[in-house]
């Protein structure tokens, strides 16, 4: 901003120009803002108001589930609605934790000491259930004493989005590993699948909203096309930083890296109690 009470903002940038010298660059980016601002209010509003009308319908169609129980005929449309509303929800759910994570006012957000070692443990179980089905092994390595500086729900929803990508992507007998643990560059949180991989040529643009290598697939797996694009804002909020390696036919590996100042070494004893 130009200054405290105005939206006005700009860039600037230096680029070097000629030996030893550099060019101040000066943009002028107050009506790109203003739209990004614009972008932002319209789809949270869209998404708010299709949430109600949502809410309604979905209790009409549980009042038909005693019937649907009776009527072949109606037990088949039943289940294609419901399917549907779920998708509905999901979407408008990572819809409206995209904007809560977009509408911050550039400030740093609030955030408490956070055992990521239960976290990643909890999520662990949870792809074991999930992936039980269809016989995927789950592995955790995870460094009982490595805490983080952070927002608990954010971390959450992020891993919990990579973890449920492994489990999706990944066909039945796969192994999928979770890692958590710190080296001299920082901490990380890596998710490793031997599943379908990703081509060189989708990788840079897989965390943009609604980017799907394969909208089919995504689409029957249960995805919303937005999980990558809130593990890349989350990040962002913490510092951190997301790597993406994959091979198509072989596997891949999302690496989460938060930076050493990040780290508390051992739980704090409030918390830990
Ligand atoms: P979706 O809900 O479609 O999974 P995401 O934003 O989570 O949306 O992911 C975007 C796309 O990236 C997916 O549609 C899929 O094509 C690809 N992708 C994400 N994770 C994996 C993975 N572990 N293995 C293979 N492809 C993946």
């Amino acid at each position: 901003p130009v200054s405290p009470d105005s939206d006005r903002r700009v860039s600037a940038r230096l680029v070097p120009f000629g030996n030893r010298q550099f060019l101040l660059s000066v943009r002028d980016v107050t009506r790109i803002h203003r739209l990004e601002q614009m972008r932002r209010d319209f789809v949270a509003n869209v998404s708010h108001e299709l949430r109600t009308p949502l809410t309604v319908i979905t209790g009409y169609l549980e009042s038909l589930a005693e019937d649907a129980r009776e009527d072949p005929q109606l037990a088949h449309t039943y289940r294609a609605m419901e399917a549907q509303a779920t998708r509905m929800r999901r979407t408008i759910e990572d819809l409206l934790a995209l904007s809560r994570l977009e509408s911050g006012d550039g400030r740093p957000p609030e955030t408490r000491p956070v055992s990521v070692p239960a976290m990643v443990a909890g999520l662990a179980e949870d792809a074991r259930v999930l992936g039980a089905e269809s016989g995927l092994t789950v592995e955790l390595e995870s460094d009982p004493d490595l805490w983080l500086q952070g927002v608990e729900s954010e971390l959450q929803s992020a891993f919990s989005n990579l973890v449920s990508n492994a489990v999706r992507y990944t066909p039945p007998g796969g192994r999928i590993t979770l890692r958590w643990y710190a080296d001299d560059a920082g901490a990380h949180f890596e998710v490793r699948d031997t599943g379908i991989g990703i081509a060189p040529r989708h990788i840079p643009r897989i965390t943009e909203r609604f980017y799907r290598v394969d909208s089919d697939r995504s689409r029957v797996s249960g995805g919303t096309g937005l999980g990558l694009a809130i593990v890349k804002h989350v990040l962002q909020r913490h510092d951190a930083r997301l790597k993406i390696e994959s091979r198509p036919g072989e596997g891949s590996r999302f690496t989460c890296s938060f930076p050493a100042t990040r780290i508390l070494h051992r739980p704090p004893r409030s918390a830990s109690a």
